[in-house]
């Protein structure tokens, strides 16, 4: 998509719209290891943002948390302690074409004024296809380990890194301090291996190796990263004190070595261009035969004084880029188009395929997502497409190959009825999505019970999607309420079954039992109202404090609340002023308990009540997230820019403009440690 001819207003509007959607796919990628888009898709949206943000002043961008060229991963999770990173964890630029790779090549040069006669050394090596960690040694004995979080504040995985083989415990002749980083990854063999037994037991397929490691390592319980088999290479280091010992990035790969450290399997020191380009393909073109997911090349420069000569830009170091592989492609043909019915009505066409093998992952269905996409790509059965998986989720159709096509071929029709119950299907205004209009479509029930059961709702994982299909199909469960009645009125006929072993009944009927006890938040979100996703569950949940008190809601209460448009309360409203729903949640409401949040009393005596604040500079104690949070039960109103009407300014470290603002303003101006003590004061 080009911007070229937006005006500045548009662009500004397109590029607001970038920075939610990213942010979006970030918490998906990066807080819930669950994308929903293909790493393609969101570089190619992120590379659109970039050249907007490069219209606007820093401070013209919504606040600087929203600025997409700055920004490094994703905020902690909620749940797991956090650890600062003394040393920022950053991420790295990419390039994308021979060209690209020339015009760093220069600009080392350039940067470094030196001409182009010079020879600097560059290290290559594979950008493996995981998340990163940072291991920490005091007197070398590991004591704490962290993910990259937003780079700045990362979470406290310790006990799950522990359950590392390949991580050491204890290394010999190491700095006083020291900090290993690399990636944790899981390997395409234990990969495969985790996804059979997960089907088994019903529990959630992981999409790829990269989410499997992320699901795996961020667990709150490490004893399930202990059975999971993942693995560790490093590459680079934090802190090191009393200082550094090794001269080269390759020097630090024979310390690391030496203190037991799993190092790259191969790496290659280049001086010219064509040696890395050389590098580039030779490795791109074995990647399949290696045993890890790898997404490209990186190019480091190899002495550290060049490396610290050179220094950073906001999220990544300048010495450092990673050349990206082109996603994995592969025709297949069509054998046929089906038809999806989801949660909520929707018809989804599948393309059905003849199982190809795209980078080691068997495909055989890709998704055709609506009418339009089917007919403007006017992909037909019996026509050779091209495939492609980009790190990835689900595969894209890219193109039909028109040569290939054979003859007598239709174009695709969306039917008017149902495919499952032969309701009439119909399509709303401004939507591209057919739906079937009969809320008791069998297809709808079933795809609600797997949502119901899902992590964020009642988390019954060992029920999983294969047991709602199990159990659905065989009549055993029709809604949400049989799940609870499950064991008792259908034990000895799952016994007869294959797969249902003493353990995995124990197993399903704990998960069942601890279910009855569901926090208010996850319960409303388990409803499916529309619109209503995790965050607006928590924003519900602690306004009302008790699904009566949300069931009997009103407009202008639901109005009130900040983040509920019009739209959504209708819908909220409606939702409760369906018989069926309330009959399900009364019912629901005998065999559960509903842990309700404590309603907050504002104490209206705080200095924070009622304020319009804004929170500027890069805190250390809380990610701004959390502030703006903790600022709200306090009764205070969090916005991202400095005005009159603006009452005080909370200034953590290297505070800019907003804060020079506040200052020309007369605006009260505190600081983190006072925000502190605010909070602290009841
Ligand atoms: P990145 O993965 O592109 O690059 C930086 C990371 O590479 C480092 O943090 C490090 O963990 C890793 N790395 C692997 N091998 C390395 C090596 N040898 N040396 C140094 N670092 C190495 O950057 P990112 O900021 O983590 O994320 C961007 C990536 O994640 C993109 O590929 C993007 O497509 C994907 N993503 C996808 C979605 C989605 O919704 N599909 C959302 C967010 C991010």
């Amino acid at each position: 998509m080009t911007n070229e001819k937006l005006t500045l207003s548009e662009k500004k509007i397109r590029l607001r719209e970038l920075q939610k959607l990213l942010e979006r796919y970030d918490n998906e990628y990066y807080q819930n290891d669950a994308p929903s888009v293909s790493d393609a898709e969101y570089d190619s949206l992120k590379k659109e943002a970039l050249e907007l943000e490069k219209f606007f002043s820093s401070d013209d961008l919504f606040g600087q948390s929203s600025v997409i060229s700055k920004k490094v991963g994703a905020t902690a999770k909620a749940g797991f302690k956090k650890i600062n990173h003394t040393i920022p964890m950053l991420s790295l630029e990419n390039l994308y074409t021979d060209n690209d790779l020339k015009e760093f090549f220069n600009r080392i040069h350039r940067d470094l004024s030196l001409p182009p006669s010079e020879v600097v050394e560059i290290d290559a090596e594979p950008k493996i296809d995981g998340l990163s960690f940072s291991a920490r040694y005091e007197n070398g004995v590991f004591v704490s380990g962290a993910t990259r979080g937003d780079g700045v504040v990362g979470e406290d995985i310790t006990e799950n890194l522990k359950t590392i083989k390949g991580l050491p415990l204890k290394i010999e002749n190491a700095p006083e301090i020291l900090e290993v980083r690399g990636e944790v990854y899981m390997s395409k063999a234990d990969f495969f291996k985790l996804n059979e037994e997960q089907e088994k037991s019903g529990g959630k397929l992981f999409a790829n190796p990269r989410n499997a490691a992320a699901g795996s390592l961020r667990q709150l319980d490490a004893n399930i990263t202990k059975k999971r088999n993942l693995s560790i290479i490093t590459y680079a280091w934090g802190e090191v004190k009393p200082s550094i010992p090794w001269k080269t990035q390759t020097e630090f790969y024979k310390y690391a070595k030496s203190w037991g450290f799993p190092i790259q399997p191969f790496f290659e020191v280049s001086t010219t261009y064509e040696g890395l380009q050389n590098f580039y393909n030779k490795v791109g073109h074995e990647r399949h035969s290696i045993p890890f997911d790898i997404d490209g090349i990186v190019y480091k420069i190899n002495r550290l004084d060049l490396q610290q000569k050179l220094g950073f830009i906001a999220r990544a170091p300048k010495w450092a880029i990673a050349h990206k592989f082109p996603p994995e492609q592969a025709l297949t043909v069509v054998r046929g188009i089906t038809l999806q019915v989801g949660r909520t009505g929707v018809i989804t066409p599948v393309a059905e395929l003849d199982p190809i093998n795209i980078g080691g992952v068997m495909v055989a269905r890709a998704t055709l997502h609506n009418q339009d996409f089917v007919q403007e790509k006017d992909v037909r059965v019996g026509d050779t497409i091209t495939i492609q998986r980009a790190g990835d989720v689900i595969p894209q159709v890219v193109s039909v190959s028109m040569p290939d096509r054979p003859e007598g071929t239709t174009r695709f029709e969306m039917p008017t009825t149902c495919p499952v119950c032969g309701s009439p299907l119909i399509r709303k205004k401004d939507e591209v999505a057919f739906r079937c209009t009969n809320a008791n479509c069998p297809a709808q029930i079933k795809e609600y019970l797997k949502y119901f059961i899902s992590r964020d709702a009642f988390n019954i994982d060992g029920l999983g999607d294969s047991g709602i299909e199990a159990f659905f199909n065989r009549g055993w469960i029709k809604g949400p309420v049989d799940i609870f009645n499950l064991i008792k009125n259908h034990l000895d006929d799952m016994k007869k079954l294959d797969g249902f072993g003493v353990k995995s009944i124990r197993n399903l009927s704990q998960s069942i039992e601890n279910a009855r006890h569901i926090k208010l938040d996850k319960f409303i979100y388990s409803l499916g109202i529309t619109g209503v996703g995790e965050a607006t569950a928590i924003i519900l949940a602690n306004e009302f404090c008790t699904i009566d008190g949300l069931q009997n809601a009103t407009f202008d209460d639901l109005t009130k609340i900040y983040g509920i448009g019009d739209k959504m309360a209708m819908d909220i409203i409606n939702f409760f002023r369906d018989e069926n729903k309330r009959t399900l949640i009364s019912d629901l409401l005998n065999i559960i308990t509903i842990e309700n949040p404590v309603k907050i009393e504002l104490d209206e005596t705080n200095p924070l009540f009622n304020k319009t604040v804004v929170f500027t500079g890069s805190l250390t104690k809380f990610s701004r997230k959390d502030a703006e949070e903790t600022a709200r039960k306090f009764g205070a109103h969090p916005t991202s820019s400095v005005s009159k009407k603006t009452d005080l300014v909370i200034a953590g470290q290297s505070a800019g403009s907003k804060l020079e603002t506040a200052k020309k303003l007369g605006i009260a101006v505190i600081s983190e440690d006072d925000f502190e003590k605010l909070i602290s004061q009841k």
